[in-house]
């Protein structure tokens, strides 16, 4: 049997100025042989995944759907890390195969030593090819760990142990050549993925102190949707109430949290600017979904015409 690979760029591939293809990251790879898998590879770009895109990224979970089809086992996806939590939801929304699609990649390059990419590729590849994570949707599997794409975070700048689940931890473990999984979360319809996202534009907004909502002047006009990240559970100064509120009136607008963790709350304050507040005024809420995953499933939801709240409710 096969397992396929795709090759996006990022620091798994970065060896100085020459960038590793999919064969070199797993040519005299230890641990290959026991996989019991052929690898199918696909260089598809070398790019930093600041550079990566929605419609670059859809086209690829589609070859890796045509090769499940076509009979691999699952399919691995290595990218930079700084976009790869986006990615990974983005992907798993739209993946109703029962086959694992795995993301990874490295925080430490090639060149330096104790890289991780080799050790993650063969975990993702471990985790790709095990009937235990069938029926898991898109997962992260980076140091060892199986995180699912709707919950995982990079939450470190430069820590090999970036990648983490601070709501539900991890689904569970690459121990020794074994794919050990401890939870599997009940999955979600997928959406439609033959969307145009590229028409779809949703701005995600941080509240920070002394915010005048100066920025939020004609959002209406440029953007189909906004994404709020509010203070703690959910809230915003007073004199930015009013503005949302008359802002949810034409556009859907998100509330969720800024903090990282946690999920924003609807009914423990009453202020003005209180998430009941927000929430009498129109906004959805965005429950235990970070800004960054929230705007995701706008811009799907946005892109696929389906009801943005009926969705949400499901994913909070
Ligand atoms: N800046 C890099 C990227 O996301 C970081 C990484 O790959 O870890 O492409």
């Amino acid at each position: 049997m096969t397992v396929a690979l795709f090759t996006l760029g990022g620091t798994i591939s970065m060896a100085g100025s020459h960038r590793l293809t999919g064969a070199d990251l797993t040519t005299a790879m230890p641990g290959l042989t026991d996989l019991g898998h052929e690898v199918e590879i696909q260089d598809v770009e070398k790019i930093p995944s600041a550079n990566l895109t929605a419609a670059k990224l859809l086209e690829v979970v589609e070859a890796a759907a045509k090769a499940v089809a076509a009979g691999a086992a699952g399919a691995v996806i290595t990218q930079g890390t700084d976009t790869l939590e986006e990615s990974a939801f983005l992907a798993d929304l739209v993946w109703p195969h029962p086959q694992p699609l795995v993301f990874t990649g490295a925080m430490r390059n090639p060149t330096l030593a104790g890289p991780d990419g080799p050790a993650n590729l063969l975990a993702a590849l471990r985790v790709a090819c095990s009937p235990a994570a069938r029926d898991l949707g898109a997962l992260v599997v980076f140091t060892e760990e199986i995180h699912a794409a709707r919950w995982v975070r990079k939450t470190h700048s430069t820590s090999t142990a970036t990648f983490r689940s601070p709501n539900a931890g991890p689904l569970g473990h690459v121990v020794e050549d074994q794919v050990r999984v401890l939870t599997r979360p009940a999955r979600l319809e997928s959406i439609q993925a033959q969307a145009d996202l590229d028409s779809i534009r949703v701005a995600l907004y941080t509240v920070t102190m002394d915010d005048d909502a100066l920025l939020l002047q004609g959002l209406a006009d440029t953007h189909q949707g906004l994404v709020v990240a509010g203070y703690g559970v959910g809230h915003v100064p007073a004199a930015l109430a009013p503005v949302l509120g008359d802002l949810a009136t034409r556009i859907p607008v998100v509330l969720t949290s800024r903090t990282g963790a946690g999920s924003v709350v609807r009914n423990t304050y009453h202020s003005p600017g209180s998430e009941t507040d927000l929430l009498r005024r129109g906004l959805i809420d965005g429950g235990f979904l970070d800004p960054y995953k929230a705007r995701i499933l706008l811009r799907l939801l946005l892109a696929t015409n389906s009801g943005i709240a009926t969705v949400f409710e499901k994913y909070v």
